[in-house]
């Protein structure tokens, strides 16, 4: 791992049709070191005039007859993965410019690239494989379905990670023969500016991908309302998802798939290996500073072993070691930007209010940029603002629990539904946990367990549709049921 921590900025521009152009506004937005707070560059804003130019590039690439819409399917496997090969190339490079722009702890930031680089690889041995089915349909027919592109797909990104995110959006979309656009998150445009670059190396025609770097409210809504956008594939806020859904609805009724928010239940029972269960519960709280959509943020340990769960808890918070994310042996970095650090604040002070008891944490890390101790609180009731909200730091709040039928109530009762786990060496309750649990993704006797060929994605509030996996294929195909009349007269 070389770690550069000045790494060069190279784009800064709007990437369209291959190259790179200035926002039609002529305005720029600011990107920040959460490390300092300080700026690290101005960035090309693009607005809906850009995201005008750019559903117009990726609609002529994929026009009838266009280079892309005829290329063999296993050349876009072959692009896929040449642009897999890129990343790998420039990965020390790219880690740390996410750790520069987004304030990941660097050795974090090249698992989250390696992460991507997964998920790439996963897509791109799918493109030649991916196909309909002959139907024996009633009649005389010959009846079969093909899969085709569903067209120009508006990939909107947040800032947790950028660039994980964004491989799992190109990955379906490209193997299955899609154009894109790209709105990255304003918190985070570096690294999806430069993975454009490489897409244009890797030698995928232009029109293809296209990143529009800006705002939310105005190019992520332009690209949600706009009438040639044929799909949306939203990470993000459940807020912004629903207006998502509105804007589909007031437009042309794209197709849409969210990836939101979750407040995930992990529960301990007293049979688990209680060691490995405090290490796992703390790692997937706290990892990325606590902003991690599917984070273990509702901890429910069995009465028999809480006192003890919690004392070795507290143990483990206390010495996770805060500081430059450029050392490699800092494991917390800080919040992303300054609204994030003071709500994570304000929502540990709401949980002291509230009752429950704080046990370590709980204010302002150093002086300068967005730190925040990690925090852990005890005695959590199912009723706290921080048992129900998400809060998107690192804060670790433990529940108590004496049954499973009890605790499956408990957990499933939320609106959210991304993912749930439980530890327990008991297999009985593991099968009946597995049954009962109202989420998407179920880890048992491990948590976080998100894999490229496993679909991800939420019940309830948290989101629809799949992403990763063959399920997360579909979502980027439409298919064509074709019904031919056999002649049997002539045969
Ligand atoms: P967010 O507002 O939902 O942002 C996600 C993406 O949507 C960003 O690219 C954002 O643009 C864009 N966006 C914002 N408003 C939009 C609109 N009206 N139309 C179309 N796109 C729009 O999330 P956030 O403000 O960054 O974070 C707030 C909360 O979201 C967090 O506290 C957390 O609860 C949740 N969150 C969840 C995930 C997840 O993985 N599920 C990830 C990040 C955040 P901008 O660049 O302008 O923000
Ligand atoms: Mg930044």
């Amino acid at each position: 791992m070389a770690v550069n921590r000045n790494p060069e900025i190279k784009y800064t521009q709007i990437f369209i049709n291959n190259e790179w152009v200035n926002s039609v506004s002529g305005k720029t937005f600011e990107t920040i070191n959460p490390v300092t707070g300080k700026v690290i560059t101005r960035v090309q804003e693009g607005d809906k005039a850009d995201i005008d130019k750019a559903v117009k590039a990726a609609r002529l690439a994929f026009k009838r007859g266009s280079v892309w819409r005829t290329i063999d399917a296993s050349e876009r496997g072959r692009l896929l993965n040449r642009l897999a090969d890129l990343i790998e190339r420039d990965v020390d490079y790219l880690a740390s410019l996410e750790t520069l722009d987004n304030g990941m702890p660097y050795k974090r930031a090249v698992h989250e690239i390696r992460g991507g680089l997964g998920l790439l690889r996963y897509y791109a041995g799918w493109p030649d494989k991916v196909h309909g089915k002959v139907i024996p349909a009633d009649g005389q027919v010959f009846a079969f379905t093909r899969v085709e592109p569903i067209g120009v797909c508006g990939q909107i990104i947040p800032w947790n990670y950028p660039l994980f995110l964004l491989a799992g959006k190109l990955g379906p979309a490209l193997a299955t023969g899609n154009v894109v656009v790209v709105k990255p998150a304003e918190q985070t445009p570096l690294t999806a500016l430069y993975v454009a670059n490489l897409v244009k190396e890797a030698g995928f025609p232009p029109g293809v991908v296209n990143v529009v770097p800006g705002y939310g409210h105005t190019a992520g809504a332009a690209l949600s309302e706009h009438l040639d956008v044929d799909k949306i594939a939203f990470t993000g806020s459940t807020e912004v998802g629903k207006l998502i859904q509105i804007a589909s609805g007031k437009s042309n009724g794209k197709r849409v798939t969210l990836e939101t928010g979750g407040k995930s239940p992990l529960i301990v029972f007293d049979d688990a290996n209680i060691d490995e269960a405090v290490v796992v519960a703390h790692e997937t709280v706290f990892v990325n500073q606590g902003q991690t959509c599917c984070a273990a943020t509702r901890l429910f340990v069995q009465d028999t072993i809480y006192d003890k769960f919690v004392e070795k808890s507290v143990e483990l918070a206390k010495k996770r070691q805060l500081g430059d994310p450029y050392e490699t042996t800092t494991q917390q970095g800080p919040q992303i930007d300054d609204k994030q650090f003071a709500k994570v604040l304000k929502l540990i002070d709401t949980g002291v209010q509230e009752g429950a008891k704080l046990l370590a944490g709980g204010k302002r890390w150093g002086t300068r940029g967005y730190y925040v101790e990690p925090t852990v609180f005890a005695d959590v009731k199912d009723s706290h603002t921080i048992a129900k909200e998400e809060i998107f730091g690192p804060v670790q709040s433990i529940l108590k629990f004496k049954t499973l039928d009890e605790v499956v109530d408990r957990a499933n009762d939320t609106t959210y539904g991304l993912a749930a786990g439980a530890f327990t060496n008991d297999v009985n309750k593991a099968l009946k946990l597995f049954q009962s649990l109202e989420s998407g993704n179920v880890w048992i006797n491990t948590f976080l367990a998100v894999k490229p060929q496993t679909p991800f994605g939420g019940y309830k509030q948290s989101g629809f549709g799949r992403e990763f996996g063959e399920d997360g294929l579909h979502e980027y195909l439409e298919i064509k049921s074709v019904v031919f009349k056999v002649d049997e007269k002539n045969s």
